[in-house]
């Protein structure tokens, strides 16, 4: 039997932003002072991506991200929400993008958007679609899991997971925190708990010393970014005030407990990348943040049919594009960290370039004028990115690390309950099963709630390994509608 999609409201306009964090918000703002017509759509209830996570207006937050490193940010945010120029359509996951086949028709694109509510069912109904003639991408990315031995322990988390509680909800979600990973994020996690009023028993770092001081070694790069610099410079200074170890050459072997998180097993790291498990150490804690790196949410893109290459230290698949931010799909622009993970600032600067492009081809500016206002932006882009793609290198710790981690009893798949083992073994009975798309239909993993977000990198990881192949030969699950979960009886209009 045909499966009838029901839309509840079709709506129109010129450009589709998906995403409002700082590269949606940034496009956004230069497309409609440009004369396009502009529909934001975001899953969460107000804007701001990941690093602006908003408490709810209720809470009446006075000093929320005071922080000068969020100075920009926040006032963007200000500026695009008094924006009477945006359409807004909240709460609403981006579940496809479809073309319509007709490039110069008036819409050559349809999104369907799923309203995501409060109760379990949601509150907004069935599906929404969405008529665009151009559709700009700006999924953002999410802490990249990894799989070791009790990593599925309540008390466990995700350090960008953690930071949300304090920005969103001002609360320290813990009593004794405890950091580990490659990413200089975990020291800026750190230190919000410290000034919180938390506990940190300690920040872990994977990689030496000396190759985290490697950017000292490249000053021209430096003098343009030294704002982050001051920034990093104050959060150690902090840290050590308050009596934060920040060790390295450090990393978690497994985390312990019998209902939850009680304490870390951590580990030195060898010079030659090799963890030694005989020096393990304990320490006690009600709360592990982990941060080695980040992964970008590029099903979106890649279920649209956008070209995406592989490169681990950026965040997994990245959308491929062009000087104008312009997709291999004609008409579908990408921004932000789902073109590599590299800040907030490139991310922003990414939406302005592709915004640009957008209002030339929508016909709103000339080519030349294109030309003349990218200017700025791309200036900007190559100085900040020189570092952003520095740092991504300094901060990865190497997939040997995440090898050496992934030891035999580890859960892989949470959602099917499938341990590294137990893939090993399935792995070892099919050699000929070498994707991970098959690997899915051998295994299930993948096949769960979160669509394969916290078990693609390290099945990738283990079968890259295993059948001595890079990364990119294994490939991504295959992303097909919905990209994001939706209820079938949603779909059907059947929502009892
Ligand atoms: C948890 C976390 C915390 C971070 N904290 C910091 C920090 O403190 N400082 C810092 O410099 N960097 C931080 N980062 C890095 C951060 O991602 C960037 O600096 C910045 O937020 C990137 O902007 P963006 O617009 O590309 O993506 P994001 O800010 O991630 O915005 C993407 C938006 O897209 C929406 N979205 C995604 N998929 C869909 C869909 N299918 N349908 C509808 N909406 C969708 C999301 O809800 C989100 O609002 C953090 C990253 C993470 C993952």
């Amino acid at each position: 039997m045909a499966m009838v999609i029901t839309v509840a409201i079709a709506v129109a306009t010129e450009l589709a932003i998906v995403g409002a964090g700082p590269a949606g918000m940034a496009a956004a703002e230069v497309a409609a002072g440009h004369g396009v017509e502009v529909t934001l759509v975001d899953e969460q209830a107000v804007p701001g991506g990941q690093f602006l996570r908003q408490p709810p207006p209720q809470f009446g937050v006075s000093d929320w991200l005071g922080d000068p490193v969020y100075r920009e940010g926040r006032r963007l945010l200000e500026r695009v929400s008094a924006d009477r120029r945006l359409e807004w359509i909240m709460r609403s996951s981006v579940a496809g993008i479809f073309s319509n086949g007709d490039d110069d028709g008036d819409e050559p694109f349809t999104l369907v958007l799923n309203p995501v509510g409060e109760g379990d069912s949601g509150e907004g109904g069935a599906p929404r679609q969405l008529s665009a003639r151009r559709v700009l991408i700006a999924s953002g990315c999410f802490d990249l899991p990894v799989a070791f031995p009790g990593w599925t322990l309540p008390g466990v988390m995700a350090a960008g997971g953690i930071q949300a509680f304090v920005k969103s909800q001002q609360l320290v979600p813990g009593k004794r925190f405890l950091f580990a990973g490659s990413h200089p994020l975990q020291l800026v996690v750190a230190d919000q708990i410290v000034q919180a009023g938390g506990s940190v028993a300690g920040v872990l770092f994977a990689q030496s010393s000396s190759r985290a001081l490697a950017l000292l070694k490249h000053p021209s790069v430096l003098l343009g970014n030294a704002d982050k610099l001051s920034q990093t410079a104050g959060i150690l200074w902090r840290l050590r005030r308050a009596g934060v170890p920040v060790r390295f050459r450090q990393t978690v072997l497994s985390a312990n407990g019998t209902d939850s998180l009680e304490s870390v097993t951590t580990v030195p790291v060898g010079p030659d990348g090799a963890i030694d498990s005989d020096a393990a150490e304990e320490i006690e804690c009600d709360r592990l943040g982990v941060c080695f790196a980040f992964s970008t949410s590029s099903e979106l893109a890649r279920q649209a049919g956008v070209d995406c290459r592989w490169d681990a230290s950026r965040g997994g698949w990245i959308a491929k594009h062009d000087d104008n931010m312009a997709s291999s799909v004609p008409g579908v622009f990408v921004a932000g960290e789902t073109t590599g993970v590299a800040g907030s600032d490139i991310a922003a600067l990414e939406g302005q370039v592709a915004a640009i492009g957008c209002a030339a081809e929508l016909g709103k500016i000339d080519a030349r004028q294109a030309v003349e206002l990218a200017r700025l932006p791309r200036r900007q882009l190559s100085r900040r990115a020189r570092f952003a793609r520095l740092l991504s290198e300094l901060a990865w710790p190497g997939a040997s690390l995440f090898d050496q981690l992934m030891s035999d009893s580890a859960t892989l798949c949470k959602c099917e309950g499938l341990t590294v083992g137990m893939l090993r073994t399935q792995l070892g009975r099919h050699p000929d099963i070498r994707t991970a798309s098959a690997a899915k239909l051998l295994s299930r993993a993948g096949m769960g709630l979160c669509q394969g977000r916290y078990c693609h990198f390290a099945l990738t990881r283990l079968m890259a390994r295993q059948l001595g192949v890079p990364e990119e030969r294994v490939g991504g699950f295959t992303s097909r509608f919905p990209a994001k979960p939706v209820s079938i009886g949603r779909l059907i209009g059947d929502d009892s």
